[in-house]
């Protein structure tokens, strides 16, 4: 990677890097959620989503106390990267620091978040596989009309040519976050290439909005303990879904709808798609919906890491 594109990349890393060892973890699991609310985001238990493949062994936890990267230098610059290689290996922020600190990293966890307790009255809608032009416009449309922020899951070959959606998304204070390259089965593959696959889309958005994503989201709710462990070694928290609209089986507008009122409640993570096949169903969907989730009650929100809000500069 040529030198300019590092350094264009490097301050939104540090700036994650720097605000998750300012706060720590408590800091950190408040940041995650909005509002006034000042209780931590626990990892939610329980089965694993439908589809879930069997996640993580007992020994990724404890691993994220675990020895700094290797290329950590103890004083100075960043390690040089070798050719080829990305920023997203976890450098260590070497300046400014007292004696005796280590980077700050994320937990390596053995599940992904599938609820957003602690949010009151809210629920979280998330978008996955895009953008598509044809029908992201559309989900976006709904969302500023009602004032609302969500989530967008995004690929990073549909996102890599769409720089003005992705854009609009995080002006409009969505959260953009990563869904790997080409939506493989990410257990499947050898570790080196799940890491290429999320580390690919977090270049993408780290290019085109300024940060790179600080959640992901493993293509068929298919985690392994490889997919968490470089996950938080990119800087990204896992999350599922707790509500899955089976939108993409187009079972009628209706029955989208139905299942998204009937099973809302505080906390829920709602999943639906705007791309991958014919979305027109999710796109009315939600707009008959969002204003009944509002007319309930409802918030509409998202974990507070992520663009379109202000991460405090330390
Ligand atoms: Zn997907």
């Amino acid at each position: 990677m040529e030198p300019t594109k590092k350094n264009q990349m490097i301050p939104g890393r540090r700036a994650v890097l720097r605000l998750a060892a300012v706060l720590g973890a408590v800091g950190l699991a408040r940041l995650m959620t909005t509002g006034d609310t000042h209780t931590p985001v626990r990892p939610a238990t329980g089965s694993p989503p439908a589809g879930a493949s069997p996640s993580g062994s007992p020994t990724a936890g404890p691993s994220a106390a675990g020895p700094p990267p290797a290329g950590a230098t103890a004083a100075g610059a960043p390690p040089a990267l070798p050719a080829g290689s990305s920023a997203y290996r976890l450098s260590p922020m070497t300046e400014f620091q007292p004696p005796g600190y280590r980077p700050a990293r994320l937990p390596v966890r053995t599940e992904p978040f599938m609820a957003m307790p602690d949010l009151g009255r809210s629920i979280v809608l998330t978008f996955d596989d895009g953008p598509d032009p044809k029908y992201t416009p559309g989900i976006l449309k709904t969302l500023r009309a009602h004032d609302v922020r969500a989530m967008f899951f995004v690929c990073g070959q549909m996102a890599k040519g769409q720089g003005d959606l992705l854009r609009e998304m995080a002006d409009d204070g969505h959260i953009v976050a990563n869904h790997s390259w080409s939506h493989p089965e990410l257990p499947t593959l050898k570790p080196a290439r799940i890491r290429e696959e999320m580390e690919r889309t977090s270049e993408v958005i780290d290019r085109t909005l300024g940060l790179p994503p600080v959640w992901f989201r493993a293509p068929y709710g298919s985690w392994n303990r490889h997919t968490f462990k470089i996950g938080a070694e990119l800087g990204m928290e896992p999350l599922a879904w707790t509500l899955d609209t089976l939108d993409w089986k187009s079972p009628g507008t209706g029955k989208i709808v139905r299942r998204v009122l009937d099973g809302a409640a505080p906390g829920v993570v709602v999943l639906s798609h705007d791309a991958g096949g014919d979305r027109s169903q999710s796109v009315a969907a939600l707009r008959d919906y969002l204003p009944r989730l509002l007319k309930k009650g409802y918030g509409i929100t998202v974990p507070r890491r992520g663009y379109g809000i202000t991460v405090p500069k330390s």
